[in-house]
């Protein structure tokens, strides 16, 4: 994917922070507090929330923007690094 197609389908932050999440729930999302896989998604906070001990992670918790503090770089990461984007 080119960057034209690439702006074509992803037009704005919203959609690719959309991808990034489908992204996360396509490769797992593991709770950094107690190891469990079992999550709800918070739409209003944005966050995953553990079913076992209700710990809560953001979108970006345990991936390669976790240190990342800015929204507007979902873009470009997701741009870069299309298929695998936890952390090993
Ligand atoms: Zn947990």
């Amino acid at each position: 994917m080119n960057l034209l197609n690439f702006s074509t389908i992803y037009p704005d932050e919203a959609s690719c922070k959309a991808k990034w999440k489908d992204m996360r729930d396509s490769q797992g999302v593991k709770c950094i507090h107690c190891g469990s896989t079992e999550h709800y998604w918070k739409s209003d906070k944005e966050c995953y929330e553990c079913k076992r001990c209700k710990y809560r992670q953001g979108l970006r918790a345990n991936t390669i923007m976790q240190k990342t503090e800015k929204d507007s770089i979902y873009r470009y990461i997701l741009f870069r690094h299309k298929n695998h984007i936890i952390k090993s």
